[in-house]
């Protein structure tokens, strides 16, 4: 076995392959660009290579900073996880050249599989079904056309060197095709620099499902059981799961026995995927030929309790694999949700940003998390945009369902857009929870999987206020440990009074405007609307708010960033801002004498004149800001000496507004 590996790749695979590598008691050495100085990957290798700039191109591509990396810490072998260079044939012949083992199949068995075209010829040789299809080399548009014709519409055009789901296009009729032709050879040649494609009946409504395959250098090939990756954006992956709902052990078998033959027709050696296609009366075809670890391996760990990198590991070693077919056996229901940072109402763009917050559910063993992100790192638009992958086992699948769901009210993410709340709603829509999967089940459940917006309820209203005055009463870390003391307790609360406080809160599509007034210990009066409610609350030593409203006691958890308050209630986020507003105002706390501006804003009216003696509480000035009014009391009782700024005047945040002399204190 190797002594030291060095991982070519970043984020969540980088750190996956890491930790099997420490369980086996081999040095890691990872590479990263610009971007990643300070990423968990980094952090977790024994070892670590700057390779370049942020820019793919320039760093996690650059075959020779990665070879040269390699070569200077001494590894041994180079794992190229997923993406980057873990399909580009040249790479491994560079390694092998370099003395270095590729973990991945020999460099013809990648060359084999590259080519979507290529492959197929290949597969239909080893009697691999496909989908009915041309593959060859002839380019010409008139005689495409007249292919697509004999295939029969709907087909479909794909790029030959295409992948991610990049460079399909769909062609539902005759008159659209030449058009179709045009813009996808434009893409491929844009994007995989060949133009090359090649025509297939476009299956209806098909499912995806794939079988993972296992070869060593002595002959032995084994497949380890399918997962069905048909819940799809985009022609990209959302959920992937295993066994494949309603998959006969008939079937299974045949589609194992095909992946198997495929992996042999091009000399497979390591960790590949088949992919077929599977039509809606249950005949497969072969799609396409993964040669490396694929993103949704998890589901299969989860599924057998092996470690597919640990196999990696061991047949790029030489050693035979670790079980014969017949040994690798599935247990229960194992289900895999990508984490993005991007926005499904507005076509799953990608988003970037800084994971301000990040909670995640604790792992065990029935709940798997692989990420290479903490709480304060960025997803940057550089590289994929997925946060990371949740993984449940169970035995069954509606269990595996139910803790999924679990899972996903328990991830919590602010500082950028993630698809989390999308990905609870697709686990709970009915289409699959009764696994009526096929690709286009997003599209075809629109109306479940992206409802109207909940208006934010006053609810949250009340828990945002509530928040706002526990975190006021947070004990005064200057005053002392003596956290029981009601003169350390800062709750407003204040002997023979009742403190209170004001708070406006701006929502999407209102103003919520809450008078707080502290009763006791965690107790407060909350006016809304005019509507006065008890409200008893705590936060818990996590950050969860815990509280109780008209007798009803529930749980949220309310992030502040900055002025923005993002509600959690399970996997639904609702953001409200909480617009500055002057702290607790007792009628007998004597204030400075000075008003200062909570935001910046115009001055609308002065209230009374100057001279006036006000007793507290009195309306003085009414300033305009973020299109609102806010109007400026008096702390206390005292004399208005002047007012600094006119009427219709601006006036930044903070300023003194009011010169105002307060009555002396009463003598004690
Ligand atoms: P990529 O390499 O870009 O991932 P694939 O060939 O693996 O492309 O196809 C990606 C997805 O496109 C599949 O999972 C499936 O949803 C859809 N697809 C591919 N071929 C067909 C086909 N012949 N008919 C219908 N859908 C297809």
């Amino acid at each position: 076995m190797f002594a030291k590996v060095l991982i070519a790749n970043r984020g969540e695979i980088a750190c996956r392959i890491i930790r099997t590598l420490a369980r086996l008691g081999i040095k890691s050495v990872a590479v990263y660009s610009h971007a990643d100085r300070d990423a968990l990957h980094v952090r977790l290798a024994d070892e670590a290579v700057a390779i370049g700039p942020a820019p793919a191109a320039q760093s996690y591509l650059n075959a020779d900073a990665v070879l040269q990396a390699a070569i200077a810490s001494g590894a041994q072998a180079v794992h190229p996880g997923y993406g980057f260079l873990s399909e580009n044939a040249a790479f491994a012949d560079q390694c092998q050249a370099a003395g270095l083992v590729f973990i991945g199949p020999p460099p013809d068995a990648i060359r084999a599989m590259g080519s979507k075209s290529a492959s197929k010829i290949l597969m239909a040789k080893a009697q691999v079904p496909l989908v009915p299809g041309y593959h060859g080399d002839n380019q010409d548009a008139a005689f495409l056309a007249d292919e697509a014709r004999k295939i029969g519409y709907p087909v479909l055009i794909k790029a030959s060197a295409g992948g991610g789901g990049k460079g399909m296009r769909i062609v539902t009729k005759p008159t659209e095709f030449d058009a179709a032709l045009g813009s996808c050879q434009r893409e491929a040649q844009q994007s995989f620099g060949d133009a090359k494609v090649l025509l297939e009946k476009y299956i209806q409504q098909p499912r995806h499902i794939e079988m993972q395959v296992f070869a060593d250098k002595h002959g032995h090939v084994v497949h380890i059981f399918e997962r069905d990756c048909s819940v799809q954006r985009r022609h990209q992956k959302v959920l992937e799961e295993a066994p494949a709902p309603g998959l006969s052990e008939a079937l299974r078998q045949q589609m194992g026995k095909a992946a198997c033959d495929a992996a042999r027709a091009v000399g497979y050696e390591g960790a590949g995927t088949v992919e077929f296609i599977v039509d809606q009366a249950g005949t497969f075809h072969f799609m396409e030929m993964n040669t490396r670890l694929q993103v949704e391996h998890p589901v299969t760990e989860m599924l057998t309790g092996l470690d597919l990198v640990e196999w990696q590991l061991r047949v790029a070693a030489g050693e035979p694999l670790p079980l014969a077919q017949a040994e690798i056996v599935a247990q229960g229901h194992a289900l895999e949700a990508r984490v993005y940072a991007e926005d499904p109402d507005n076509g799953f763009l990608p988003a970037a940003g800084t994971l301000s917050f990040l909670h995640m559910p604790a792992q065990n063993a029935g709940l798997r998390i692989d990420t290479g992100v903490t709480q304060g790192d960025a997803i940057t638009p550089y590289y994929d945009p997925m946060i990371a992958k949740l993984i449940v086992h169970r035995p069954t699948r509606a269990a595996a369902l139910t803790a999924m769901h679990a899972a996903l009210a328990q991830f919590q993410i602010a500082g950028l857009t993630t698809n989390i709340a999308f990905l609870a709603r697709l686990i709970e829509s009915p289409a699959f929870r009764a696994a009526d999967l096929d690709t286009s089940l997003i599209e075809r459940e629109h109306a479940v999987l992206f409802p109207k917006p909940v208006p934010l309820s006053d609810t949250y209203g009340l828990a945002a206020a509530l928040y706002e005055c526990l975190q006021a009463s947070e004990p005064n870390p200057e005053a002392g440990r003596n956290e029981s003391s009601p003169w350390t307790v800062q709750d407003g609360w204040r002997i023979g009074s009742h403190a209170a406080r004001a708070l406006t809160f701006q929502a999407e599509d209102r103003q919520i405007d809450v008078h707080a007034q502290a009763l006791g210990q965690g107790e407060f009066s909350l006016t809304l609307k005019g509507v006065a409610h008890a409200a008893q609350g705590q936060i818990l030593p996590d950050g969860i708010l815990r509280f109780t409203l008209a007798g009803h006691t529930r749980t949220l958890r309310i992030v502040a960033l900055e002025s923005r308050r993002v509600i959690f209630d399970g996997a639904t986020i609702f953001y409200l801002t909480l617009l500055p507003r002057l702290r607790w105002a007792s009628a007998e706390r004597q204030e400075t004498g000075s008003l200062n501006a909570p935001m910046p804003g115009k001055i609308v009216a002065h209230l009374v004149a100057p001279g006036t003696e006000v007793a507290p509480g009195t309306p003085l000035l009414i300033l305009e800001a973020m299109k609102m009014e806010h109007t400026i009391k008096a702390p206390g009782g005292g004399i208005v000496e002047a007012f600094h700024y006119g009427e219709g005047e601006q006036v930044s945040e903070g300023v003194e507004l009011v010169h105002f002399k307060p009555n002396p204190a009463p003598q004690k």
